[in-house]
């Protein structure tokens, strides 16, 4: 099962650690042959070795569009060991049996994320890379392949256990690695060029993916799970970096996303609050510090263990209102170093920083597994706006009551279905999630302004005077006119229910005031 290496070949893009492998390699008597600027780099490691170009006696070629494409490279790779006629043909022709391939691709990803123009991206598909380690993965019963410079040491000690060759069942398993890695990148490729076309739904669909993190178990401890970021991650959880705290869970990734997508919707300073990927408080204001206060007030019950994204730099007097109550993760696009040292004192808080907050509107796929299948939809980029609305009542709204329709409409659009979502001056004061019957949710939101009242003091619960958001058309009056009994004053919904006439009556009747969006929001 042993198998030695006498000559390998070497064509890196990421020449990390590649002067710890020549080394290591070169004391084990072995030739390396390399393409032009992995040559030099090993040659600068003080490594002796041969440029590809000599052993084929052909150069490298077309903008290094052809480097390696040679049957004496191929040949040298694919031929059977021990198989008399492959052993013939390759002594015919002078070929040379290669025993080893290190290959890292052209960086076509991080072109495409860095956003480089298309001509750039397409010359940063690597094409002789891929056929190098699809052929040393085919013939792994001879050859090994190394595809990441994460798999150096694995390699590095076999050679010096088994003195200079490697064991079957490593050659097996960075095959395997091998065979993932061109796939992921050919996917890569793939939705790349689906997006410049812009059909978000070619004939196969190709789950690009690298693996970030094993997860101590998914959603329950019984199950197993892990995290998978691709190339052109949209900023959020998959490129965030954790400033600090505890290692994040399945559902702090899940629930994490869902309060960060939420607060890039606006362009104030805004907070929200996320509990098992619903909000349970958002506002903005001001500041961030006003807008998370008035975010908890919504539901401070609810919020105790919560998850708060902001959308701009954390400062320390928001740090400070955060750490007042037990809080799992915080996402911030910054925080700055007041903010950072509040944090510190609360060891297990994770926080997140992004850098950058992602475009609401920039376009994307959002991907679910059914048994069997995946369903794949365009991102939900829809955004209401005023002059989307309709005002369907004698009376219109208030610019006031103008405002928090829209806010609560915005937030409607996260909060799964069915949602309402009542909201007074830049805040959401009652949100209702995930019911089987929108009467309900209105009827829970609406309890749950009252119970915020009654935790905080007050006569008389938030939603008096507020206007609330239904995601989705009344199909009935008795949503709407639970809505009125709770104290709202407009409501924004998308209308299109055949009993619209009659929900108008109602709305008429109670003297508020009903904008149609001619959009809903659903979030199953
Ligand atoms: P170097 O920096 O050594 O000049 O180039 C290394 C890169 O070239 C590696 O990423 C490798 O995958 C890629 N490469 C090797 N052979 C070929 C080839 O024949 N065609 C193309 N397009 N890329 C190649």
């Amino acid at each position: 099962d042993l198998m030695p290496i006498r000559r390998a070949l070497i064509s890196v893009s990421d020449k990390s650690e590649i002067e710890t492998l020549a080394r290591a390699l070169h004391g084990h008597d072995v030739t390396i042959l390399s393409t032009g600027g992995t040559a030099r780099a090993i040659e600068a490691a003080g490594v002796p070795v041969t440029e590809v170009s000599d052993h084929t006696g052909f150069p490298e070629m077309l903008d290094g569009r052809v480097k390696t494409l040679h049957p004496t490279i191929h040949g040298g790779i694919l031929g059977l060991r021990g198989h008399p006629e492959h052993e013939a043909a390759m002594h015919e022709h002078g070929i040379t049996p290669i025993d080893l391939v290190v290959v890292n691709l052209y960086p076509f990803e991080s072109t495409v994320a860095r956003g480089a123009d298309p001509s750039t991206c397409v010359e940063n598909i690597d094409i002789g890379g891929p056929a190098l380690i699809r052929a040393a993965a085919k013939n792994h019963g001879a050859v090994s392949v190394v595809t990441d410079p994460e798999d150096y040491s694995a390699l590095i000690a076999d050679l010096k256990e088994y003195d200079g060759q490697v064991t079957l069942g490593l050659r097996r398993h960075l095959a395997g690695l091998a065979f993932a890695r061109t796939a992921a990148y050919d996917a890569a490729i793939a939705r790349w060029f689906s997006e410049q076309s812009g059909d978000p739904f070619p004939r196969h669909m190709v789950a690009a993916g690298r693996l970030k993190q094993i997860l101590r178990y998914g959603e329950n401890p019984h199950q197993k799970a892990a995290f998978y970021v691709h190339g052109l991650a949209r900023p959020g959880v998959a490129s965030a970096r954790q400033v600090q705290g505890k290692e994040l869970s399945f559902n702090n990734l899940n629930d994490t996303d869902a309060a960060f997508e939420l607060v890039s919707e606006f362009s104030e300073p805004a907070v929200v609050i996320v509990k098992h990927a619903n909000p349970c408080g958002v506002a903005v204001g001001e500041t961030l510090a006003d807008a998370y206060q008035r975010a908890l007030a919504c539901d401070p019950v609810s919020a105790f263990g919560g998850i708060v994204a902001v959308n701009r730099a954390l400062d320390r007097d928001c740090a400070e209102s955060i750490t007042r109550i037990f809080t799992e993760v915080v996402i911030a696009p910054d925080a700055d170093d007041h903010a950072r040292a509040v944090f510190a004192a609360k060891k297990n808080l994770r926080l997140l920083i992004t850098g950058v907050m992602p475009d609401p509107e920039a376009p994307g796929l959002s991907v679910r597994s059914v048994a069997g299948g995946l369903l794949a939809q365009t991102r939900d980029t829809g955004r209401v706006t005023e002059a989307d609305l309709r005002v369907v009542t004698r009376r219109a709204p208030t610019d006031a009551e103008l405002s928090d329709l829209l806010l609560a409409f915005r937030v409607c659009k996260h909060v799964k279905s069915n949602a309402i979502v009542y909201a007074r001056n830049g805040a959401t004061v009652g949100i209702g999630a995930g019911q089987m019957s929108r009467v309900d949710s209105a009827r829970i939101a609406a309890r749950k302004a009252l119970d915020a009242a009654e935790a905080a003091g007050q006569e008389e619960p938030a939603t008096q005077g507020s206007v609330v958001a239904s995601d989705a058309f009344f199909p009935f009056s008795d949503g709407l006119t639970a809505a009125v009994e709770a104290g709202a004053t407009a409501v924004i919904q998308p209308g299109g229910s055949v009993r619209d006439e009659e929900v108008i009556a109602a709305a008429d009747e109670a003297g508020i005031a009903m904008v149609f969006t001619g959009m809903r929001h659903f979030r199953h």
